[in-house]
């Protein structure tokens, strides 16, 4: 949350800047018409992506409602990588998203879905240099939902894989990292009855992938036969 809080007020306080610096200017010469109205237009742009950054935000929590119910994940991904987009941009990072457009429903706690989500994104983000490379991808396999989050980073060093999911486990600065993203994650992810795993190489990237079992009631549309 602290990370997710630092990047959004970033990104309202630029625009809130730079509508001050445009007032600052206009008062100093209130009668150049020309700057008054390119000044006005910059203000206008700033409100405007101020206004998104709060829209974004409120989109991502407004769903919240505690308990298990049949959720569209593909809508819950797309909700976190709309907020996770300022760091990618920042980043100039290359972003692939391939959503199955007919994943169907799993049942989750769709906030909790996100916070799972937005952990992964965030570590892949943190992995990759500048202008890396990001893949989120959903799909229906073997009559289970999949979820992957891929990245060209830095990978994990194998002595670190199987400690990646403990409690306060960080490779990250004091002040970057807590340890807690991935256990939280396992934590949330096993108690919706799913499995997360990963596979990583050191130096070339990793990929976390997380199954759902498809809801009981909402049979996969492929037969058998
Ligand atoms: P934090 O991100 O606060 O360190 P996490 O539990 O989310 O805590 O991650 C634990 C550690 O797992 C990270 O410090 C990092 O070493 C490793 N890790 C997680 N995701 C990735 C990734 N996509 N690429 C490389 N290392 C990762």
């Amino acid at each position: 949350i602290g990370r997710l809080a630092s990047g959004l007020a970033h990104e309202i306080n630029n625009p809130i800047n730079g509508i001050r610096n445009c007032i600052y200017a206009i008062r100093n010469d209130p009668d150049d018409r020309e700057q008054t109205a390119e000044y006005l237009q910059m203000m206008d742009d700033g409100a405007a992506h101020a206004s998104s950054v709060i829209d974004k935000l409120l989109g991502y929590s407004r769903k919240r409602r505690a308990g298990l119910e049949p959720m569209d994940l593909n809508n819950a991904v797309e909700s976190v990588l709309r907020l996770v987009s300022f760091d990618i941009e920042r980043k100039n990072l290359d972003l692939e998203s391939r959503l199955d457009p007919d994943l169907p429903s799993i049942v989750a706690d769709r906030q909790l879905i996100q916070e799972v989500v937005m952990n992964l994104l965030i570590n892949a983000v943190d992995a990759v240099d500048e202008r890396g490379r990001i893949e989120v991808s959903t799909s229906v396999r073997d009559k289970e939902v999949v979820l992957t989050v891929s990245d060209r980073g830095h990978g994990i060093a194998p002595d670190d894989l199987d400690r990646i999911f403990d409690p306060f486990f960080t490779t990250k600065k004091t002040g970057e990292g807590t340890g807690l993203g991935l256990s939280i994650c396992l934590e949330i992810v096993q108690a919706q009855g799913g499995r997360i795993d990963v596979e990583s190489r050191f130096g070339e990237g990793s990929v976390f992938t997380i199954t759902f079992p498809l809801p009981a009631t909402e049979p996969v549309m492929e037969s058998d036969s």
